[in-house]
């Protein structure tokens, strides 16, 4: 919490906490440029930023989605370069409810990466954490590296949602992470009953 405060979590804090609000924590996770903070920022912003820089701690940004009539924040963390140096810390996992694990489909390593993201997941979340396996750089059909049912089979072993996406065209941003959110929201919803 003194990361999330310090690098911008103005809101969370200062607010009352009204009945009906939700503020789930999702992760990114993958390697190094496969596009993770261009994925936030489309999603957050709708921007993309070709010459992206890896800043040095821990950033997120939280964005409200409507749920069946109710307004869910999803705060999403990003890495923000940490994972160059394969220092994501725990305090970026903790009470995270959803994660993207993120391959670049022009990049083979970064697909095979997967396991040691899911593996470092499962140390630091709750097996019930909502994952999503996201292909992006799907615009890059020309000299992709991964098929898509590479893609598939490895969600089917693993048990994870699983999709393409492209941060420089949008194409399913949006629909990636809302997935994740509504997950987490009815993951949520059938403990209560
Ligand atoms: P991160 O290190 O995982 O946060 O990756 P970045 O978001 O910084 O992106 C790394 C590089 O890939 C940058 O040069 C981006 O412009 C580029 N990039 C990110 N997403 C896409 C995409 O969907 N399509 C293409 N063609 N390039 C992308
Ligand atoms: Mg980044």
């Amino acid at each position: 919490t003194i990361l999330a405060t310090t690098m911008g979590g103005q809101e969370e804090e200062e607010e009352e906490e009204e009945e009906e609000e939700y503020l789930f924590k999702i992760v990114l996770i993958g390697d190094s440029a496969v596009g993770k903070s261009n994925l936030l920022s489309r999603f957050a912003r709708n921007e993309f930023d070709n010459n992206s820089k890896a800043t040095i701690g821990v950033e997120f940004q939280t964005q409200v989605v409507e749920i069946d009539g109710k307004q869910v924040k999803a705060q999403i963390w990003d890495t923000a370069g940490q994972e160059r140096f394969r220092a994501v810390t725990s305090a970026y996992y903790r009470g995270a409810l959803g994660a993207l694990l993120v391959y670049d489909i022009t990049r083979r390593s970064s697909f095979d990466s997967i396991q040691r993201w899911l593996q470092e997941l499962s140390t630091h979340c709750d097996i019930s954490v909502a994952r999503m396996l996201v292909g992006n750089k799907c615009d890059l059909e020309n000299i992709r590296d991964v098929s898509v049912k590479d893609g598939k089979c490895l969600a089917e072993e693993e048990r994870l949602f699983f999709i393409e996406t492209s941060a420089l065209d949008s194409t399913n941003v949006q629909t990636a992470f809302e997935i994740v959110i509504r997950e987490i929201y009815s993951n949520m919803s059938r403990k209560l009953i």
